[in-house]
This record gives structure tokens, C-alpha cells and sequence, in this order.
């Protein structure tokens, strides 16, 4: 039966960078399996909106329509953002972007994780060329003639040339590689939750860099904000507990300096959760006849939200460099192929995770303010820094994948 077929890709995980994967490489022509141990949650827009939201860089937006979703997730709630303010604890520097000053209609598009990924899921169905296998899940991975087989749970094989492995941060499969990381704990949590201000979000991604680490007010549609609230472990935990009322005065209180120029109050707040924050760099991003990509390659501190939109950028590098592969008549799983997508999106992703990490790093102790003010404000006055910046946050540097670029996927397969 299908287990004697031998599939050009086998993509392991359907989280948002695994279904995107999947979509671009069917949509570029090669047979792909995928494969996700948990059903996806169908969607609801007439539920509560989602604690996990991330902003979509324009970048990603890109790879999102080339994968063939985005069309299904701008008719659902989403909230394009067209300024970010970014400012130290005491406000003493501010920096602000405008998406028009940079030639771009938006920054960037808060949107429910489950939204994008029901969405991919949905495209996934609709499309010939892939086969879904869920719920199920690898236990081992032979090799057969120097090619991947996937022993799956349920006692399935399946055969591919080239193994994509988008099983998340804690990837099973990359430890199976032999695949080593760099490890940071923070020692800090990311508490999120949905808060209603006195006034609505203006629209504005905000974020403010506080003594116990940065918090961030991201737009949603209805005017409240999606807020990621990064604490030291044991502070994270007692937020967490607190009653409703005097978890928002304590927001109110740590973000009172810009609530008066929104203006307004922190009036209530939906359930909270919080998660770890940690950077992992995984040593390599590809092995024999296998690839990296999205967080099971690198995660990063969510502060620049760009989690997602690095592992979207790896996606659509991947169709990139094995689309060209194909039209060179190499091997899509062959040693040069897999090195160059690696040199690649390695390089990439390394520059923003340790920028990250140095911004994290220059805004925690009080004893570094003086050379932070001074940084931000050289940043707030050089138009040529803000641009380097956002053109890099929005997916769009020169080094970009074309899709994200906004080349067609259809020009990429004339290439
Ligand atoms: C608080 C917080 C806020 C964030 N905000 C942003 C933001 O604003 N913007 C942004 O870009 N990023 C953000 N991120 C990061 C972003 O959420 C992640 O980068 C992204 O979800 C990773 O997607 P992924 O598809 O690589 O992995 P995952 O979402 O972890 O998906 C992995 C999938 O693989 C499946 N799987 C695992 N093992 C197996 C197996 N053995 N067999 C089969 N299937 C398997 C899992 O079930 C899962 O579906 C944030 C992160 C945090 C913690």
C-alpha cells in the first residue's frame, strides 16, 4: 500500500512552519507527507480570541499567500499594525517606526496562531500531491540506501528522499540526528493574556523595556490588546496567580507612563499563561538527507517577535534552494543542496536570535542605562539604522527568500 511509496518530502510536525513547508513544496511540484501527532483545533471565531498570537512580519505575510492561506486568514479577526513604539523604562528615549516611511502599507499582522495554522491545515487538505498522516508520530528513523525511512507509532514506514523535521523547540527527531544545541534559559516567563485598556489600541505595536524585562501591547481587532509581559520566574508565577482586578492595577501601575498618552486604564483582562523564555541554537540545520527548520533549528526571546517569521523564512528558503535544485537537475537531498540551504538560513537566523539576545542583554541592568540611551538614541535619529532594522523584522533584507520578498511562487518555478 502507501507504505511502499517513496515520497520526494517528509515533513515532520504541522505547526505553522511544518504546514507551510508542506504547502509551498506541493504547490512547487513535489510529492510531500506530513506528518503531526495532534489534530489541529478547528478554528472558531466565535470563541474567545486565542492566548497565543503572534505578529506576522510582511515577510511572512508573503510566504503565508505563496503557501496558499493567507486569503482564508484575512477573512478572520486579524489586525494590521502600522506603527510600533518602542521605549526604555523611563521613557527617556523613545523610538517609533511608520510603516509609510518605509515604503510598506504595514508593519506587521497580529493573528491567532490557530487561525494560521487551521488555516495551513485547511490548504493542506485541499491540495493534491500531499498526504496527511495525523494522528501519528516518528519513533525511530532508519536510513535504507543512504535514504530516510520514518518508523511511525503506529507501525507505518514511510520512505522519503529528503526529511524536513518542524517538530518544534524540544524536536525529538533533531536529537535523533545527532543534531547538538546552544542552550540560554532566560530564567524568565513571558506572561500573556488579553487586556482591555480605557481606550482602544490605536493600532499601535508597543512595547516598553521595564527593570524585570520588556512588556508589549500588540493590536488586536476589536481594540484590546494581546499583551507578553516577560518576569523573572517566581515574579511571572505570583502574576499569575493574582486576582483579575490587581493583576491589571499592577500592569496599569508598571506601564503607567504610556497608558496616560493612549490614554486610559487597564480595565480588564482575560486568562493568563505564561511560558518560558529561552534562545536554542541548533549546531547545524541540516544532516544526511535531512533539514531543520522553524523552532525545531532555533528559538528565540519572543521581544522582536520573530519566533514565527524566521520559521516561515526557512520554509520559504527551503522551496527555494530544492526548487532550484530541481531545475539544475540535482539531487534535492544531495549534500550540496542541503549545505547551501544551511549556510543560508543558519546565518540569518543566527544575526537576528544574538541581536535579540544583545538588546535583551543592554536593557535588563540598571547599570547599562547610560550606554542604552545613548544606543537608542543614535537609533531613534538614523533613518538608515530604523530601515536596516525594519527591513529585516519585516522579512524583506536582500537576503531574504524570494518568496517573502513577494516574488510569485509561479515566477519562482519559471527560475
Ligand atoms: C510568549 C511567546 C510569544 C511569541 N510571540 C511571537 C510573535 O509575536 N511573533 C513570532 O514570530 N513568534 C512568536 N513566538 C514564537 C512562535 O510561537 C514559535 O516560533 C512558533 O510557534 C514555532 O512554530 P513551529 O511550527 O516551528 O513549532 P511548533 O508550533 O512547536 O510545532 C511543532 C509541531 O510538531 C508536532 N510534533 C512534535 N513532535 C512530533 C513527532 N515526533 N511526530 C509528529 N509530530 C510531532 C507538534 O504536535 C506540533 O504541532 C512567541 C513565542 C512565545 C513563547
Amino acid at each position: 500500500m502507501m507504505n511502499d511509496k517513496k515520497f520526494d518530502v517528509l515533513v515532520v510536525g504541522a505547526g505553522m512552519v511544518g504546514a507551510a513547508a508542506a504547502c509551498l513544496l506541493a504547490r512547487s511540484g513535489f510529492s510531500v507527507a506530513i506528518l503531526e501527532a495532534r489534530e489541529p483545533q478547528v478554528f472558531d471565531s466565535n470563541a474567545a480570541v486565542g492566548l497565543r498570537v503572534s505578529a506576522f512580519s510582511p515577510g511572512a505575510q508573503a510566504v503565508l499567500t505563496a503557501a496558499g492561506a493567507w486569503r482564508q486568514i484575512e477573512q478572520q479577526r486579524h489586525c494590521h499594525y502600522r506603527r510600533m513604539r518602542v521605549e526604555d523604562r523611563d521613557e527617556s528615549v523613545v523610538i517609533t517606526f511608520n510603516a509609510p516611511e518605509f515604503g510598506l502599507e504595514h508593519l506587521g499582522t497580529i493573528i491567532e496562531n490557530q487561525l494560521v495554522q487551521w488555516s495551513l491545515w485547511q490548504t493542506l487538505q485541499a491540495m493534491g500531491g500531499v498526504e496527511i498522516i495525523c494522528p501519528d508520530q516518528l519513533d525511530a528513523l532508519e536510513y535504507e540506501n543512504d535514504e530516510p525511512v520514518a518508523r511511525l507509532q503506529s507501525g507505518r514506514s514511510i520512505h522519503c528522499r529528503l526529511l524536513v523535521v518542524a517538530d518544534g523547540a524540544n524536536s525529538t527527531v533533531r536529537k535523533m540526528l545527532g543534531i547538538d544545541q546552544d542552550y540560554w534559559e532566560y530564567g524568565q516567563q513571558g506572561i500573556v493574556s488579553v487586556v482591555e485598556t480605557g481606550q482602544p489600541n490605536p493600532g499601535i505595536a508597543w512595547q516598553r523595556f521595564m527593570q524585570g524585562g520588556p512588556v508589549a501591547f500588540l493590536p488586536l481587532q476589536d481594540g484590546r490588546s494581546s499583551i507578553v509581559w516577560s518576569q523573572p520566574e517566581a515574579e511571572a508565577q505570583r502574576l499569575l496567580k493574582l486576582d483579575d482586578d490587581t493583576f491589571c492595577a499592577e500592569l496599569e501601575q508598571a506601564v503607567a507612563g504610556e497608558i496616560k498618552t493612549w490614554p486610559g486604564t487597564v480595565v480588564s483582562c482575560g486568562p493568563r499563561a505564561a511560558f518560558p523564555l529561552t534562545m536554542r541554537l541548533s549546531h547545524s540545520y541540516a544532516a544526511s538527507h535531512a533539514v531543520l527548520i522553524g523552532d525545531a533549528a532555533h528559538v528565540v526571546h519572543p521581544l522582536a517577535g520573530q519566533g514565527v517569521n524566521l520559521g516561515l523564512l526557512d520554509a520559504a528558503g527551503l522551496a527555494e534552494v530544492l526548487v532550484q535544485a530541481r531545475s539544475r537537475k540535482a539531487d534535492i537531498a544531495g549534500e550540496k543542496t542541503l549545505r547551501k540551504f544551511e549556510r543560508w538560513r543558519r546565518s540569518e537566523t543566527e544575526v537576528m536570535a544574538k541581536g535579540i539576545h544583545g538588546i535583551r542583554g543592554l536593557f535588563m541592568p540598571e547599570a547599562l542605562a547610560p550606554l542604552r540611551r545613548l544606543g537608542l538614541s543614535l537609533v531613534s535619529r538614523s533613518w538608515t539604522v530604523k530601515e536596516a532594522f525594519i527591513k529585516r523584522a519585516a522579512g524583506r533584507n536582500r537576503n531574504a527568500p524570494a518568496l517573502a520578498r513577494g516574488v510569485a511562487l509561479t515566477d519562482l518555478l519559471r527560475t
